[in-house]
């Protein structure tokens, strides 16, 4: 039999109407419990952690990934896999920094939820979490197939650190157009093996230090010198920097000058692109040829959840500007595809 455990942080999935208000608020998960009596059929050992309070996502914060992070640490040998019930407006982002936190996991954390809650006639909550269930508990060999932090989201399994929520209205809430789908599950589950992450040989570690000192510059035609350097003094380590297509930004010197300026004064600028498909190469255009001479970094295709939690992760583990830029540029999780 196997064991799983679940962390129940809130979400819609576990939501009910609010009757003065009407709004959605979070429940308990005897709700979820109660609308899913095949829970009870199913052949595995279920482990419930619900967090208190349980949350919208919206109010996710590092104080609950370090939670739900140790969690996982404190249980990583008695279990065979965890699911993670997590609203999905923030799940990317607490998927790409579980990644980063977690090193060399070799047993699946699958991150789901719901875009209706769970007691809805037609909720896409039981799927979502009975399809989560199955991933997190499959094995071949005596191993994990799943050996990465994941979420599923309407039958396809997506590598956290890849995929964005990019619909608010569909059950297809997720994707992940810089890397393939890892499993779609139909009538069976069919694994994507080659895009999966071996750990095999790699040794579980828990980092627990992050430093959320980063910021975000999206640029836009007509943007103000002002407001550029407003957000170049905040007091921050790195900024990620949301250029154009390839990561093209302006060329005018008051700008490169400004960046450079905020380079030599010890900050991290990261450039992704706006786009959510493709990657940043530096130097394609005239473009985006000066920055990086001006020690701009290359984010290739990171997602910009990927992006901002890597940032975090990093400053957590070095103190100094050289160690983060070198590393923000490598791939260290599966977040990115160097393309030169
Ligand atoms: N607002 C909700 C949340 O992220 C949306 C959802 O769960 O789908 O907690």
């Amino acid at each position: 039999m196997q064991n799983i455990f679940i962390i129940y942080t809130g979400g819609t999935i576990g939501m009910v109407k609010d009757p003065d208000t009407g709004t959605f608020v979070p429940f308990d998960f005897e709700l979820i419990a109660r609308n899913l009596p095949d829970l009870a059929r199913l052949n595995y050992r279920l482990t419930v952690h619900s967090f208190t309070p349980i949350i919208d996502s919206s109010n996710m914060k590092p104080s609950i990934w370090l939670e739900m992070a140790q969690i996982i640490k404190d249980n990583y040998e008695h279990y065979d896999g965890f699911v993670i019930l997590h609203g999905s407006d923030t799940m990317s982002f607490s998927a790409s920094i579980l990644s980063f936190m977690l090193e060399g996991l070799q047993k699946p954390v699958i991150l789901s939820g719901s875009q209706l809650p769970i007691g809805e006639i037609r909720t896409d909550a039981r799927e979502n979490m009975m399809t989560a269930l199955e991933i997190a508990s499959a094995k071949e060999n005596g191993k994990a197939i799943i050996q990465e932090v994941c979420i599923l989201f309407d039958n396809k399994l997506f590598r956290g650190n890849r995929s964005f929520k990019y619909n608010s209205a569909k059950f297809e809430a997720f994707r992940s157009p810089n890397y393939p789908v890892l499993a779609e599950a139909g009538i069976h589950i069919n694994y994507n093996r080659e895009a999966l992450l071996d750990n095999t040989d790699k040794e579980f570690i828990l980092h627990t230090e992050l430093d959320n000192r980063v910021g975000v510059l999206k640029l836009f035609p007509g943007i103000s010198p002002d407001f550029i350097r407003a957000i170049l003094d905040a007091d921050v380590r790195s900024i990620v920097m949301e250029t154009f297509g390839s990561g093209n930004t302006m060329t005018d010197e008051w700008f490169l000058d400004m960046l450079a300026a905020a380079v030599k004064n010890g900050k991290n600028i990261l450039d992704i692109s706006q786009c959510k498909v493709g990657s940043v190469e530096l130097g394609r255009y005239e473009t985006s040829q000066g920055l990086k001479a001006i020690g701009v970094l290359n984010g290739y295709d990171m997602t910009f959840e990927a992006a901002v939690t890597k940032l975090m992760y990093l400053q957590g583990q070095f103190d100094d500007q050289e160690s983060v830029a070198y590393w923000v540029e490598k791939n260290i999780r599966g977040e990115l595809t160097v393309n030169d």
